[in-house]
């Protein structure tokens, strides 16, 4: 099969590109002989360019968190926090913050995140919409679950205060200057719109099977992992089970929004369903699989014959097994009690993770007969279920 080089580019939810993937695919799914849902969606779209923050004559560079309001203003002082206990004391109207050390440890969930709300999360948000900063400056770095560096400390476009981040290091010689400072923030979110596609074939029985891969990007990365080779598999496992004679329903879902604060695809998928999760006889979902130096890991939730699956791994020798792991379109359904696996890259943790949500995420990095057999592992899952 040939793929479209728009897997390999920056596709957010709402853009060219990403409505560019929706025509591909909802063409191949007709092509195969299924049945397509379209399901309407409202979205944002993030638009950026070139930010600064100067003091004293030196200026640094920031990075304006996604969907960020802008901000443009020359105010005389900044205030630096460190802690919560110190952020509850001040007074923060009319003023720029830099928040640092301990707050900015690890990326924020967006608020009111539907599968996934921390406490300590809320907590730092609320208190921050409540004291209403001019505008918040986070001084991060690495984070061992993100390739950005610096990570964004909000991606959120529902959080109302204009933001960016900043590397550490320098936010160190910035505490220590004085003067006015020269905020420029160049973002803005503007509304769109985009598609939750559905591809299915009815079956005999009310039990379906969901094969599922998020086709968004993040912005600024061409996504070839993460989730390019996803689709890839998908588009293959598709088409093997265009023939499909089981008794289950199955449905190809390549869920638009995974990289989105709001998640649009998976709610709008989820809000749809008129069957309940107990109709669910399993969820096969692909992400950020098929790095070359690695192979297909296949993890398990909820399912009750786990060795069949084992002996379905090991008549693939680029299929393996792998630990379980609670981020992807997987997770919504695993929590719910629904039969989940999960297939992604065998280096994940150790060199994979680097690369997603980052420039370096190009084709060079996959093994296309991984990803092939990926689609046959799934293919063969999928026909050996048991009636
Ligand atoms: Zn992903």
């Amino acid at each position: 099969m040939d793929y479209p080089d728009l897997l390999f580019r920056e596709r957010p939810i709402g853009t060219e590109n990403n409505w560019a993937i929706l025509h591909f695919l909802s063409g191949k799914m007709q092509e195969w002989g299924y049945e397509v849902e379209t399901i309407p969606l409202k979205c944002k779209l993030w638009k950026k360019g070139i930010s600064s923050l100067e003091r004293g004559r030196v200026s640094f560079d920031i990075y304006p968190g996604p969907f960020s309001p802008g901000y443009e203003g020359l105010v005389p002082q900044m205030l630096y926090i460190n802690s919560l206990d110190y952020l509850k004391t001040e007074n923060l109207h009319g003023k720029i913050v830099l928040l640092y050390d301990d707050l900015c440890r690890e990326p924020l969930m967006p608020k009111d995140f539907p599968f996934f709300y921390p406490d300590d999360h809320k907590i730092l948000i609320d208190l921050l919409e409540e004291k209403q900063p001019l505008a918040i400056i986070a001084a991060t770095g690495k984070h061992p679950m993100s390739g950005q560096n610096p990570f964004s400390l909000f991606e959120d476009g529902n959080f109302s205060i204009p933001n960016a981040c900043m590397d550490a290091e320098p936010a160190r010689e910035l505490i220590y200057l004085k003067g006015p400072v020269s905020l420029l923030l160049n973002s803005e979110a503007l509304d769109a719109s985009s598609l939750q596609l559905i591809a299915r074939r009815p079956g005999q029985k009310k039990k379906k099977v969901v094969v599922c891969a998020h086709m968004d990007t993040k912005y600024d990365t061409p996504g070839a992992i993460d989730n390019g080779a996803g689709v890839m598999a998908l588009l293959e496992a598709m088409h093997l089970l265009k023939d499909y004679r089981g008794r289950y329903e199955l449905e190809f879902v390549p869920f638009n929004g995974e990289e989105y604060f709001g998640v649009s695809g998976q709610l709008a998928y989820l809000d749809q369903q008129e069957i309940s999760y107990d109709h669910i006889a399993l969820v096969v979902n692909m992400d950020s699989l098929g790095h070359k130096n690695g192979k297909a890991a296949v993890s398990q939730y909820n399912i009750q014959d786990e060795k069949s699956i084992d002996q379905l791994v090991d008549g693939f020798p680029k299929i393996t097994k792998g630990p379980l792991w609670y981020a992807g379109d997987h997770s919504m359904f695993a929590f719910q009690g629904v039969p989940c696996l999960a297939l992604t890259s065998s280096n994940l943790f150790e060199e994979v993770i680097s690369l997603t949500h980052t420039p370096k995420d190009t084709p060079d990095h996959l093994d296309n007969t991984l990803i092939k057999e990926a689609a046959a592992f799934v293919a063969e899952v999928v026909n050996s279920l048991k009636h």
